[in-house]
């Protein structure tokens, strides 16, 4: 799935609807301290339908709307749109709306949908709101801090090959005992010659 577009309104520090448009490859998001880098990621994660207001650093789930500053009043909702093209190359365009005092609704493609189908949407191991492949600035110092193996233990995780280990050895262990069960065989063919 290609992310094309992040729209933001009222959400954490982006009060006025603010644009992300994502390139393909790999985005990195770099600016001074506070200036909202992790705010855009926690929007892609919420979008996605994170439901941790804990890992979103708020108490509750209100807490992703702007809530104001001297200059500045509050808002009463926050909404994200993320616009994607999928593996089937359709246009995918999902909405996350929270009100104060009414909750999270969800639209996709225009249609009211349940938390439970964008979770669905975004149930492959490479995307979702906690896919791998969004990697945090604490991330970032972790892969640089870790040793090889853990290394490629987490690129392995956020290039979606890390389950083929275990089919590896389940494929290993099949090979044993299809040898092992081959020489009997021929062990018995040779007792009739
Ligand atoms: P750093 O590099 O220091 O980690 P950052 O670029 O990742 O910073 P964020 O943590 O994304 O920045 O943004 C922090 C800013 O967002 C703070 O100024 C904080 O006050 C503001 N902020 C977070 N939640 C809200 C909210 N609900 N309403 C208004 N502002 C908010």
């Amino acid at each position: 799935m290609h992310f094309r577009r992040l729209k933001l309104t009222g959400f954490k520090s982006f009060v006025e609807p603010s644009e992300l448009h994502i390139e393909p490859g790999l985005t990195g998001v770099v600016g001074p301290n506070g200036c909202g880098k992790s705010n855009l990621l926690e929007a892609l994660r919420w979008v996605m339908g994170e439901s941790s207001a804990k890992s979103m650093r708020g108490g509750g789930m209100e807490d992703v709307i702007f809530a104001g500053t001297s200059g500045r009043p509050a808002r009463a909702f926050a909404e994200v749109v993320l616009q994607a093209r999928t593996h089937d190359d359709e246009e995918l365009e999902v909405v996350r709306r929270i009100e104060r005092g009414a909750g999270s609704a969800y639209r996709v493609n225009g249609r009211d949908v349940r938390a439970k189908d964008v979770a669905l949407i975004f149930a492959d191991a490479a995307t979702g709101a906690h896919s791998p492949a969004l990697v945090s600035q604490g991330r970032i110092a972790a892969v640089v801090a870790a040793k090889p193996a853990e290394r490629r233990a987490m690129l392995e995780d956020a290039a979606g090959i890390s389950g083929l280990h275990v089919r590896r050895k389940d494929a290993e262990q099949k090979l044993r005992a299809t040898e092992t069960n081959l020489a009997r065989l021929e062990d018995i063919m040779a007792g009739l010659d």
